[in-house]
Order: C-alpha cells, then structure tokens, then sequence
C-alpha cells in the first residue's frame, strides 16, 4: 500500500493520458475527475480505471478529444451524444446544458447517450447542487456485458445501473444520494481482486449460480454475477435506469447485441430541478435543516458513530485523504505504472510522485 499526494497523483495521471493522445485539458479533467473519486472514498471509480481507460482508448472504443453534441434542444429538453468521449468530460459538458436549462425555466431534463464511462455518477449532482440545483440521475450501461443477477435469476442480466439523486445546501454540505444497483459496484470487485480480500458472503454469484466470496468468480467465462441490492427494490430501480437512460436518451437497453458492443458507454437521464420556483425557499431550506436535524440526532445504533446522512462518508473521506493522501494498494498502483512506462514515461518519475 502507498500513500500518494491528490496534487501528485493527479499529475502522474494526466501526464499518462497526455502521452496516450488526449490535450492537456483534456487530460487533465479526466485525472482530475478520477482522483477526485478516491479522494470521495469511491477507489473503485479512481485511478484503478487508468489502465482499462488505456486499453479502451487503443481499441478506439473511447475516443479522445470529443464532446458533447446536441440532437434536440427545447425548452427544457436536450438530448445529447457523448460521441463516445470521455465522460469526465462529457459528463461536466452535459450537466452544464441542464443546469442552463434550469436556470432558465425551472427545469432541465438532459437525455444524454453514448458517453463513455461517466465514473462517479455522484460528481454529477455535486456539479448540479453546487450551482444551486436539486437532480435526479438515471445511468445504464451498455457494451460492456451484464454484470447482475435479476431478482429471482442467477446469471447476469444486468448492469450496475447507478441512481443518484442531489439536494443543494446552503453551507456546500449537499445531500448526495449516489449508488450502484448492484449490491457492490463492480470496481469494487476489480479493488477487492487487486488487495487479494474476499468479498462479503451475499454479494456474488459464481458462474454455476452458486454464491461465492471469490472476487475473480465475476471475471470468469461466463461471468459470475453480483445480486441487485434491496432484492425486488433495488432490482426494480435497476430495470428502470434501462428504461428511462437507455431507451429516452437512444442510447439503448444493455442488451446482448448492442451496437456498443467492447466499449464501456453510460447512457444518463438526468432531471436538474431549480428549487426556487417551487414555493419560499428561504422556508424550505429552513424545513431542510430542521428535518437534517431531527434524523441525524437519532441516537446511534453503535456508540460513536452519529447517523449520518448521503454525502457525509465522501465529506469526510475527501477531508481525510486531502490531507494524508489517497492510498493505494501495490497492485493499482504498479499498474499505472507500467501503463505510463509504456507510454515512455520513466518510471523514476513515478517513483517521485509516491514518495
Ligand atoms: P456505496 O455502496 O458506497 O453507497 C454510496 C452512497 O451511500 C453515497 O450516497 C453515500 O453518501 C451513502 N452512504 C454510505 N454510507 C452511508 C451511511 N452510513 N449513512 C448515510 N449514507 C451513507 O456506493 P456504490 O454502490 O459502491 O457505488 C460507488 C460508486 O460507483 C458511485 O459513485 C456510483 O456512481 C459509481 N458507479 C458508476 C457506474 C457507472 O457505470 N459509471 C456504475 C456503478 C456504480
């Protein structure tokens, strides 16, 4: 395990997908965004995703330098096409046109296809909530294969299908409800492959059906499969973040045939919801504070630990690793090594970085 400087980190990184093909902007958000995710706690949507991002790039799967296009603007709709750019950077381009839209009238509804992997969906709604907007964010993901097990079933099916979902506050503790539909999010099986941990005993299923505690039981031919969380609810969920962000953006449910077939494509809906429109807001965040209040002074179920609420872990592991750093375990981080000694850069230079 290292302990590496986000700053650091996040130059290493950049100068890997500079080498790789991207411009420096553009390199720069992409490592931003990815450490931005580690520093939230989320290592699963972090630097771990340079080497596959690599691998989707040399494959033209992703492709640098694009951004977002608009297919349909009305007054409160755009659908939009991430041209299969990175979504780190289509993700902020699409959340820009929603937040204008609710400036504007309201509300925004962004239908966006076609970006590649959109990373921590919850970055989304941070975008939205810190301009002062409330979201609500549909994600499926198509090309990549099936991932979950439906409800009742024992193959895979499903992706993770994430659903976020953020509410603005007035001090920048925003409320930011963000997970996958599948009972881990499968970066965290990639996480808990490269630190040789085993999985907890109810969130996986090995290609015979049977559970498992095997991280590599996903990455078998055929894949394992993890289960949905919240059994029936979570599943439920799951089943409409293909409706609403595969079939009202175009882009697609994760079917078996899908065009996108060998890319990792997210398809969004998101809802960006201005709440001063809907009544006195100074009340309503009021209301907000009290109604924080009255849930967090529960008394806690294990001593010490106060209740807290969607948003608070990030909060405190951004606050945390800030200033210790972000570790990493030996295998990511030998990974994005070799990925940049690739690219010819040398890995003394990486050997700076993490001291
Ligand atoms: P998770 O299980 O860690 O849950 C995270 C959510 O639960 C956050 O909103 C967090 O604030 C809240 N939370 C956690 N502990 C809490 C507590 N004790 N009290 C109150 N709230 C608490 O998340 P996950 O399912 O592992 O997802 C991880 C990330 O993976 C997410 O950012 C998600 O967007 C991302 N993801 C992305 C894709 C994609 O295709 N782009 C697919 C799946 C997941």
């Amino acid at each position: 395990m290292i302990l590496i400087l986000p700053e650091k980190l996040r130059r290493a990184v950049s100068a890997i997908f500079a080498r790789a093909g991207c411009d420096e902007a553009e390199a720069d958000t992409v490592a931003r965004r990815l450490v931005e995710s580690n520093l939230a706690g989320h290592d699963s949507h972090g630097v771990v995703r340079v080497p596959r991002y690599l691998d989707l790039m040399k494959a033209g799967a992703v492709v640098p330098g694009r951004h977002v296009k608009v297919v349909i603007d009305t007054a409160s709709l755009v659908v939009a096409d991430g041209q299969c750019g990175f979504g780190q950077v289509i993700g902020g381009e699409a959340m820009a046109l929603g937040i204008e839209k609710a400036r504007r009238g309201g509300v925004g509804v962004v239908a966006l296809r076609n970006a590649s992997h959109l990373g921590r969906i919850g970055e989304w709604a941070e975008q939205c909530a810190e301009a002062g907007f409330a979201s609500v964010h549909f994600v499926n993901v198509v090309g990549a294969g099936a991932l979950v097990a439906p409800f009742g079933g024992t193959d895979a099916r499903l992706s993770t299908n994430p659903f976020t979902c953020g509410m603005p506050r007035a001090d920048g503790r925003h409320v930011i409800l963000d997970f996958a539909t599948s009972k881990l999010a499968e970066g965290k099986v990639r996480v808990a492959l490269n630190k040789g941990v085993e999985l907890p005993p109810d969130v996986l299923l090995d290609n015979k059906g049977d559970p498992t505690r095997r991280p590599k039981d996903l990455y078998t031919d055929p894949r394992g499969a993890l289960l949905p969380v919240g059994d029936h609810k979570g599943y439920g969920i799951s089943v409409f973040c293909d409706l609403l962000a595969g079939l009202l953006t175009g882009g697609g449910c994760n079917v078996p045939d899908s065009p996108m077939r060998g890319r990792v494509i997210n398809n969004m809906l998101t809802i960006v919801l201005d709440p001063a429109p809907c009544g006195d807001l100074p009340a309503a965040m009021r209301e907000m504070e009290n109604f924080i209040k009255w849930i967090c002074q529960s008394p806690p179920a294990a001593p010490g630990q106060p209740v807290m609420l969607p948003g608070d872990p990030e909060r405190r592991h951004r606050a945390e690793r800030s200033e210790n750093g972000v570790p990493l375990d030996d295998t990511t981080w030998k990974e994005i090594v070799e990925a940049g000694a690739s690219l010819g850069i040398a890995r003394a230079e990486f050997e700076q970085a993490a001291a």
